[in-house]
């Protein structure tokens, strides 16, 4: 039987490749960027992510490099008043399963490529990206940036936010806005002055705005992430933050916040929050002939 090709190596191309070949398919994952780099911020990794962290077989690995917070605190960025508290303990653990762990996107990538390299039917290919694709009776041709053809069983398009692939097949638009932007910043635990870095998710909320923040990696690295409405519009991960919007949006907030704002100096990103649109049709019933993928995705 051909491979099956993933086009994309970020949380989801690595996941559906490790999926598969634990399946006993043979896998070829490709990734457009020349080398999978230390990028990105933190991410909530709730209990149904290590229900599938236990599906791969990757548990320990993940809970090898997540930080496990305490509680999710909820607080008031004006008055700094307590609104609600969510415990995180064995009881929560008990509850939904599995526990509730905050991680580096780019330590979660890490492992996950670790584990699929560690596949023997899995092969990874950086540098090289899925630029087309014929359907065939029997699966897919994949055809490379660099001009590979690759006979495949199927294709996998886990090729992120602004998916070409997905574009080719199902053509329903750009990701919505949300009119909402992030600023992000991740600093190490040890160059932070005070009692900034708790053991707990902190979400502060107010009008207009929210901000959270939780150590990553064992608790050696902080994450901060501010939330303003915004109708700013902006595509990438990595961007000159405009920090004048951010600080009149949090002009009321509380000294802790004060306090957290210029981390956001540092090591800063922003980025608009966008929503895929829910696909009316079945892919299928609407694949063209040969999809070129849009350019630039
Ligand atoms: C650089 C980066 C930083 C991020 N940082 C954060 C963060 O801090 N916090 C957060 O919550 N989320 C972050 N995300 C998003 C989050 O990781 C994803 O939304 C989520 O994990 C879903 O992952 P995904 O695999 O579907 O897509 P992504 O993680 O976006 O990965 C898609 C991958 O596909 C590759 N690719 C694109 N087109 C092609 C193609 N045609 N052929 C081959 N490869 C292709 C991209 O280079 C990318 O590596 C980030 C994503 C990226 C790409």
């Amino acid at each position: 039987m051909n491979p099956i090709v993933v086009a994309g190596a970020g949380i989801g191309g690595l996941s559906a490749a490790l999926a598969l070949a634990k399946r006993g398919f043979d896998v070829q994952v490709y990734e457009r960027t020349p080398e999978i780099r230390e990028v990105g911020a933190g991410l909530q990794l709730g209990p149904n992510a290590f229900g599938a962290f236990d599906e791969l077989g990757i548990r320990d690995r993940m809970a090898g490099i997540a930080f496990a917070p305490d509680t999710i605190r909820f607080r008031d960025s004006e008055t700094a008043r307590d609104i609600f508290r969510q415990n995180l303990g064995q009881s929560f653990t008990q509850r939904f399963g599995h526990p509730y762990r905050v991680a580096f996107r780019a330590d979660v990538q890490r492992e996950l490529l670790n584990a699929v390299q560690a596949e023997a039917r899995c092969v990874v290919h950086t540098g090289d990206g899925i630029a087309s694709f014929v359907p065939e009776e029997r699966g897919v041709f994949a055809i490379t940036d660099r001009g590979r053809r690759i006979a495949a069983a199927a294709l996998v398009g886990a090729d992120g936010i602004w998916s070409g692939i997905r574009q080719a097949i199902i053509g329903d638009g750009r990701p919505l806005s949300q009119g909402h932007i992030a600023y992000r910043a991740v600093v190490p635990v040890a160059a932070l002055r005070g009692r900034l870095a708790t053991d707990d998710v902190q979400v502060w909320v107010g009008p207009g705005h929210h901000l959270v923040c939780y150590k990553l990696r064992r608790g050696e690295l902080f994450n901060v992430v501010a939330i303003i409405e915004s109708s700013a519009q902006h595509e990438g991960w990595e961007e000159a933050p405009d920090l004048k919007v951010l600080h009149d949006s949090f002009a009321q907030a509380c000294a802790p916040i004060q306090a957290l704002l210029p981390l956001l100096k540092v090591r800063c990103a922003l980025q608009e929050l966008r929503q895929v649109p829910i696909a009316k049709s079945q892919a299928s019933s609407m694949f063209p002939e040969v999809s070129q993928l849009p350019p630039g995705v």
